[in-house]
């Protein structure tokens, strides 16, 4: 049979392709600090991880994000999210375990965080560094170019007096190295050593501002200060312009990353640029290249530029100039003049030109594409000049921003490319002998240089519009969560939540403990109650299940910690980091309000004496019953016990033993009591019973099993008896009122009967 043949080889070939199919990848990202306490978004945190979240998308891998989120008890540690249980670290499932590898920001700032690691390494885990300082295969920015051209720079506008505002004199990473690149750039242009102009506000703006003061107030003279970070240098702005001196006459200021709030600041920011997002995707790809067996991880530098802005005392329009006044370059031989081939020949010398003027962190995409570009801006920067129509090249180059725009790119960097433009055009065949064909060339080059840096601000602007309108919903949920007092009901207001914020997944998980291990296994919070439970051992997240199959995973996880106890954890879709921290603070709160609530409940709905229900939970209870009986056409009964001349009993054993007799009747109802049955103890001498489903003659039962039990009990002083009276729900429109009047009736006919009885109402109130 050659079909049924064909068939099977079909199969066996489908089976091998399956086989074949390497499983999706697993990469673990570990920051080794906890998200930011004082409300401001970690810009750095949040650009790195845009750029390996680009790359996990192209290369199809799953991310999971651990991080910690601080403590208000201890606010002088960092405590970050990390795969070891300790004192300094919160736990989320996070760890060689669970993943192909791991990449860790630096700076760990704890001994014990690089020895846990260096172990991991050794077994043979793959761990990639993001940032200097630790021992191992890193992703590294310039530091050391970035400083030193940010020194130059200032030197180059006449500064002698530097001061530097340095990070964490405990980093050992970036914030070191910036430090040491300042101290020998200080040196190599032989400038003021004055160690007053030296102070460490942290990588934070409120503690740069502070520093910064102290540094004036020293009286130490300088005329350009220097941040470590952008957010050093923000603060020292803050604090420059209190003490009335002008950014950049009297002092001038760069900073360094070139946050996106750089750019915001009055006067702009001058900043190294770091491309964050770049750094972000090789390190995700250094490391799936490593896995996939391409390459060994090793360290890789990626190069770091001045961003001048008015702070440093430059304005834009002289530094396009400075760029485009150097000499232009020896003309190459092209081919032979007039032909298409030289023209095309042309056209892409001169888009190579302009590439390598890209810093290699701003390519888009890949080289291919970022040529591409190139040639086509080319192309219709020579066709608009030959037609002398300058549409072509305005439409290639809103063409070309929106590309930038919608890849997240930062365009700035493109103004270096068309400053080689323009010094490189002449090389290009056109008639430049023609009048007025240069100043159509300087016209056309304005314009994009003026469309490249509104394209810059609105990405801003686009940035922060977005975020208000997201931060507007989360002050609502917050404020949602901070009112409810059901856990459940938070995760449903979170669920809903976080839909209008496009975050999809977002799974709240508690710890349980077994044996010594307190977060041996995680119970899943389902937003649908009915769902059924999920419990997993927690070092196995995430289990099958809780995320479909085919999903490819970016998920940021965050301890949920109370006073410095780990009680479990979210999982976030990680599209917005930022919010994540509040979010996990909030819940937190909210479980505990949740749980402090439930408490109080109970309490005020519990017998002190006997420790069973009292009243109040009788009252409600029997309310919801009655309903429940109506609902399901179920059958429901009353029974009311009130002991026998107890006082009697009191009187003459005392009030303490009298307590003891209750507790011991108590105890009886107890030990009677079916599942679904509620005992509770309504008032001095009284108790109720409610008993659901059960009609008359099972309530009987019940009653006549408690007067035998209590008569027969041989712990009380002397001999005790009770009575009871029972009713039976018979018509459902009956309030609870009613049903207790009938069995109140009923209870008063036993008594009146002789006591130590049951007796049951009926319409003709007999007994039985
Ligand atoms: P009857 O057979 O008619 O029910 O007589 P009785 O003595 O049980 O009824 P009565 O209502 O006259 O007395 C109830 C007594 O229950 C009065 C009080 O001394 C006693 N009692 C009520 N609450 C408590 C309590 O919390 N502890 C103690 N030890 N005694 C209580
Ligand atoms: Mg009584
Ligand atoms: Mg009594």
């Amino acid at each position: 049979m050659p079909c049924r043949k064909l068939y099977a080889i079909i199969i066996a070939v489908r089976m091998n392709t399956l086989k074949d199919k390497p499983a999706r990848r697993t990469i673990g990202i570990l920051p080794g600090w906890p998200a930011n306490e004082s409300g401001r978004p970690d810009r750095y945190l949040t650009s790195v991880f845009q750029g390996i979240q680009t790359m996990a998308r192209i290369r199809g891998c799953n991310l999971l994000l651990a991080w910690g989120i601080g403590h208000g008890e201890r606010p002088k540690e960092d405590i970050p999210a990390w795969p070891v249980l300790s004192r300094n670290t919160d736990f989320v499932p996070v760890g060689p375990w669970n993943t192909d590898g791991l990449i860790v920001f630096s700076p760990l700032l704890n001994q014990n965080r690089s020895d846990y690691l260096q172990g991991v390494m050794a077994e043979g885990h793959p761990v990639l560094f993001i940032a200097t300082g630790e021992n191992g295969p890193a992703i590294l920015a310039d530091n050391e170019d970035g400083i030193h051209l940010a020194v130059a720079h200032l030197v180059e506008h006449g500064h002698r007096k530097i001061a530097f505002i340095a990070g964490d004199p405990k980093d050992r990473g970036d914030g070191q190295h910036r430090l040491e690149a300042y101290l020998a750039a200080i040196k190599e242009f032989d400038l003021d050593p004055d160690p007053r102009l030296i102070a460490h506000g942290n990588h934070r703006t409120r503690e740069s501002k502070i520093v910064t003061k102290q540094i004036l107030a020293s009286g130490v003279k300088f005329t350009a200060l220097l941040g470590s970070d952008d957010n050093s240098a923000i603060g020292a702005m803050q604090a420059l312009k209190e003490a009335g001196l002008r950014i950049p006459q009297d002092v001038a200021v760069m900073g360094f990353d070139d946050q996106p709030d750089a750019i915001a600041q009055v006067p702009p920011l001058a900043s190294i640029h770091v491309p964050l997002s770049e750094i972000g995707k090789r390190a995700l790809s250094t490391m799936l290249d490593f896995l996939e067996g391409d390459s060994p991880l090793k360290s890789v530098r990626v190069p770091t530029w001045v961003v001048t802005r008015q702070s440093c005392g430059c304005l834009p329009d002289t530094v396009i100039q400075a760029a485009d006044s150097k000499p232009a370059q020896k003309s190459r031989p092209l081919g032979k003049p007039g032909t298409d081939d030289f023209k095309g020949k042309a056209i892409l010398q001169l888009a190579n030109s302009m590439m390598t003027a890209l810093p290699s962190g701003s390519l888009l995409f890949n080289k291919n594409h970022t040529r591409e570009i190139c040639t086509q801006l080319v192309e219709a920067f020579y066709g608009s000049l030959e037609s002398g129509i300058p549409t072509q090249f305005e439409i290639t180059l809103m063409e070309f921003l929106q590309g930038v725009e919608l890849t997240d790119n930062d365009s700035h960097s493109w103004q270096q490319v068309i400053s080689v433009l323009r010094r490189e055009m002449p090389h290009l065949p056109l008639n430049w002998k023609q009048e007025g064909i240069f100043q159509q060339a300087e016209d056309l080059l304005h314009q994009a240089r003026v469309a490249i840096s509104e394209s810059a601000r609105r990405r801003y602007h686009r940035e922060q519009y977005q975020r208000s309108a997201e931060s507007f919903l989360l002050s609502e949920l917050i404020a949602r969560l901070s009112t409810t007092l059901n856990a459940q009901r938070a995760i449903e207001l979170l669920t809903e939540y976080l839909r209008q914020m496009d975050i999809h997944h977002a799974r709240v998980a508690l710890f349980e403990a077994e044996a010594d291990d307190p977060v041996a296994w995680s119970v899943v919070i389902d937003p649908d109650p009915n769902a059924k439970r999920l419990r997993f051992s927690s070092r196995q997240f995430p289990p099958p299940g809780l995320y479909p199959p085919d999903l490819c995973l970016s998920l940021s996880i965050l301890p949920l910690v109370f006073q410095n106890e780990s009680i479990g954890y979210i999982a976030f879709d990680a599209s917005h980091l930022e919010f994540s921290s509040a979010i996990a603070r909030q819940l937190v709160a909210t479980f505990k309000s949740a749980r402090l609530y439930e408490e109080v409940v109970e309490l005020s709905l519990t017998d002190a004496l006997t420790g069973l229900q009292n009243r109040r939970y009788f009252d409600l209870t029997l309310k919801s019953e009655i309903d429940r009986s109506r609902r399901f056409m179920r059958g429901l009964s009353v029974i009311m016990i009130d002991i026998d001349h107890f006082k009697e009993y009191n009187d003459t054993f005392g009030h303490p033993a009298g307590d003891e007799a209750l507790r011991l009747v108590a105890d009886c109802l107890q030990r009677n009591r079916r599942k679904a049955d509620i005992v509770t103890r309504i008032g001095g001498e009284e108790f109720a019973l409610i008993l659901p489903e059960t009609n008359l003659n099972g309530a009987l039962e019940v009653a006549n099993r408690i007067r035998s039990l209590v008569e027969t009990e041989s712990k009380f002083k002397r001999q005790l008896t009770v009575c009871l009276g029972i009713a039976e729900l018979n018509n459902p429109q009956d309030e609870p009122e009613i049903l207790v009047q009938q069995a109140d009736k009923a209870l008063y006919e036993a008594k009146r009967t002789g006591r130590n009885r049951v007796s049951a109402y009926q319409e003709e109130e007999r007994p039985i």
